[in-house]
């Protein structure tokens, strides 16, 4: 529901507001040549005028004197880590003075977070991981206590980067549900809308006046334009049956000897959940914490089992991941497991595109 025209100078009342309601905001920022999700305070903080350039193997950004907080597409993270720690203690054993050894659960209090600038692509990466972590037999408590404790400031899309392909996938670029607020940036404010009850209550404290047609006719030709300029696609919304006919293609192997099973598509990528668990002990004997922390197919002890390694060359590493991404998540979850944010193909450091590999192996189109 639309609420109203947030000037930019305004802003800062927006992060105000929710500071107020009691949430730590976290919000993009420009570091180490990326825009990444830091705790934000002061709107200052926020990469005004930036813009970004992405390709396959390449990520670079730009500053320009353009006013806009937002003019630019994901940066490496999405709101996984968030949600799903990259590395979080499950529990610790200490040996009691008895030499008993006594267990006990570590579940730190969830925080109440609010992220501004989350993309459409990443809204569906969420819903995704919600099923995963929230609707099987098995519901992960600290996911559901971060979930219940999360408040989301969608921005609907206006530069995608070359990279981007959520218009294929149908998860972009308009943020159509999943939002407390959704902005539309434009050049002077922005467009807010809500989504939920905690977010009107947030929109109410705003200085907020009515939209204009003008503005609207503006923002919905930014978010269509934004669709046009996407030049990457899949063949396909479902490819499970062309992969899984063809799992002796000669481009797995291809692909195979480019890949160096680094795994960093696996990190970026907003939908991959996979992990795995170790302990650390104390020298002493004294105390140990069993932790869980991201895991990758793409590496060798993945497919570790029984004595053997089952997937011990690259080439069936990346068919794995392709196969079930685009392929079994459809058993799983109903869909694939690719919103089309372009990550992988950004950060891939041989810049392997996903896009192609699929047209590659299952036929249809290449990208225009
Ligand atoms: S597979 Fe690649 S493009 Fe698709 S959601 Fe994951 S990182 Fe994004
Ligand atoms: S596809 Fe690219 S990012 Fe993924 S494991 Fe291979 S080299 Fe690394």
């Amino acid at each position: 529901m639309e609420a109203g025209f947030l000037p930019r100078a305004a802003f800062q009342r927006l992060l105000d507001a929710l500071h107020e309601a009691g949430y730590r905001c976290i919000g993009p920022q420009l570091r180490d040549n990326a825009v990444v999700y830091d705790t934000l305070a002061r709107v200052g903080q926020l990469p005004q005028g930036v813009r970004d350039r992405q390709t396959p193997g390449s990520y670079r950004i730009e500053k320009t004197d353009q006013p806009r907080f937002f003019a630019w597409a994901n940066g490496p993270q999405a709101l996984k880590p968030f949600l799903f720690a990259p590395r979080e203690p499950l529990w610790r054993s200490q040996r009691a003075a008895d030499n008993a050894i006594r267990f006990a659960e570590v579940s730190p209090p969830p925080e109440p977070l609010a992220v501004i600038g989350v993309r459409a692509c990443d809204l569906s990466a969420l819903r995704l991981q919600d099923r995963h972590f929230l609707e099987g037999n098995f519901a992960d408590s600290r996911y559901a206590a971060r979930r219940e404790n999360l408040f989301l400031v969608a921005v609907h899309c206006s530069h995608p980067a070359d990279t981007c392909f959520c218009a294929s996938t149908g998860d972009g670029p308009r943020a159509e549900q999943g939002f407390d607020l959704a902005l539309n940036e434009l050049d002077d404010g922005y467009l807010v809308q809500t989504g939920s009850d905690r977010g009107r209550g947030i929109a109410a404290q705003l200085p907020l006046s009515p939209a204009t047609d003008a503005q609207r006719r503006l923002a919905d030709s930014e978010i269509g334009n934004a669709a046009q300029q996407q030049t990457r696609h899949l063949p396909s919304r479902n490819l499970r049956d062309a992969l899984f006919a063809s799992l002796a293609h000669p481009r797995w192997e291809e692909v195979g000897g480019r890949c160096l099973s680094c795994g960093n598509c696996t990190s970026v990528c907003p939908t991959c959940f996979c992990h795995s668990e170790a302990d650390e002990t104390a020298l002493d004997g004294g105390h140990s914490i069993h932790a869980r922390q991201w895991d990758s197919c793409f590496t060798q002890g993945h497919s570790y089992i029984h004595g053997m390694t089952l997937r011990s060359e690259t080439r069936m590493r990346y068919r794995q991941w392709l196969t079930h991404k685009l392929g079994s998540w459809h058993e799983q979850y109903g869909r694939s497991g690719c919103v089309g944010c372009g990550r992988c193909i950004a950060w891939c450091p041989v810049g392997i595109d996903i896009t192609e590999e699929a047209v590659a192996i299952c036929g249809g189109e290449a990208n225009g």
